[in-house]
């Protein structure tokens, strides 16, 4: 018998990472409180439940891919009791690394097993079951939470305890919100200079100012093909997820006592280009705000 897995929040990224355990044989049983993600979710062959509650009756495995912190913790203390004891729980959601730990807390109050398990690679990722997942917990529930992990990602990596994968997203993705500012602040002044996006490009793609944000996702059009930039900077990874991973890598670095001014000040730009109306643009059209405070 196949074994059955409880998937809560079936939106944007849970939705196909649903329908991919789906399609690796596993039963799968959702729940959303959008009646389009559960119609979606139906017709990729998740079976439909009133409640969470409902959907994990019976499961050997619950995953959570909700907005924040409250909604996790809220879904999972709603859980607590009414799922069998030995259940492992993963939340593939991005949240701030004290909720994760309270989550983890909670679930080794009950007996039960848990990882957090955040994901990069984005929409397409989730579809192409092509993510990475960055995993906090024990070493027994990482083993447990592996298979299915495999079946929506390509890449998964055990970055240590309760909490772990959380800091290892909000890292990685404090690193790429700064790097990717640089990047936009060095094209503006090359502007300025009469130095051509091109030329900027080649010389820094192969130089010491090489990175991701320049060579796989460079926020001007022309050198990268693929880029939002050359599609007037439609996501992509929208500007208002980085704010959000933003605003979880400030809270975390102040709560750790942690010194991080970049990190600061992509966090207040990111804000400004939100409150301008453009959450919903690429975040690399951070280049926008730029540009306009150099005019
Ligand atoms: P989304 O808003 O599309 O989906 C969230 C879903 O959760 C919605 O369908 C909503 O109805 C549902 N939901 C909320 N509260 C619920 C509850 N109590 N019970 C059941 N369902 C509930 O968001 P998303 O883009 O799928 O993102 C989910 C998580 O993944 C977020 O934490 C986000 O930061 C993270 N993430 C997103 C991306 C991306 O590119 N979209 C990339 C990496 C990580």
């Amino acid at each position: 018998m196949s074994t059955t897995i409880a998937f809560i929040g079936l939106g944007n990224m849970g939705g196909p990472m649903a329908a991919n355990l789906v399609k690796a044989g596993f039963a799968v049983r959702g729940f959303d409180l959008s009646e389009t993600s559960r119609a979606e979710a139906a017709a990729n062959g998740v079976t439909l439940c009133e409640s969470a509650a409902d959907a994990a009756s019976g499961a050997e495995i619950v995953v959570t891919m909700l907005p924040a912190g409250r909604h996790v913790l809220s879904v999972w203390e709603g859980l607590m009791g009414t799922i069998a004891p030995g259940t492992l729980l993963i939340d593939c959601s991005t949240i701030d690394v004290d909720s994760a730990r309270k989550a983890h807390a909670l679930a080794s109050g009950n007996g039960l097993l848990a990882v957090d398990a955040p994901v990069s690679g984005g929409t397409g990722g989730a579809q192409a079951a092509t993510l990475t997942f960055m995993v906090g917990g024990s070493g027994e529930a990482f083993n447990r939470a592996e298979p299915v992990l495999a079946a929506m990602g390509k890449k998964i990596v055990h970055c240590g305890d309760a909490g772990a994968g959380q800091a290892a997203k909000i890292c990685n993705n404090m690193i790429l919100g700064i790097s990717m500012t640089a990047v936009c602040e060095a094209f503006v002044l090359a502007e300025k200079l009469g130095l051509s996006h091109q030329s900027l490009f080649d010389v820094a793609s192969t130089s010491s100012g090489q990175c991701w944000s320049l060579t796989s996702y460079c926020p001007v059009p022309g050198p990268v093909p693929a880029s939002p930039a050359n599609r007037d900077y439609k996501p992509g990874f929208a500007a208002a997820l980085m704010l959000k991973d933003l605003k979880l890598s400030q809270e975390a670095a102040k709560a750790a006592g942690a010194e991080t001014p970049l990190g600061a000040h992509a966090t207040a730009l990111y804000e400004s280009l939100d409150k301008d109306g453009h959450g919903g643009a690429d975040f690399s059209a951070i280049i926008h705000l730029i540009r306009e405070r150099s005019a």
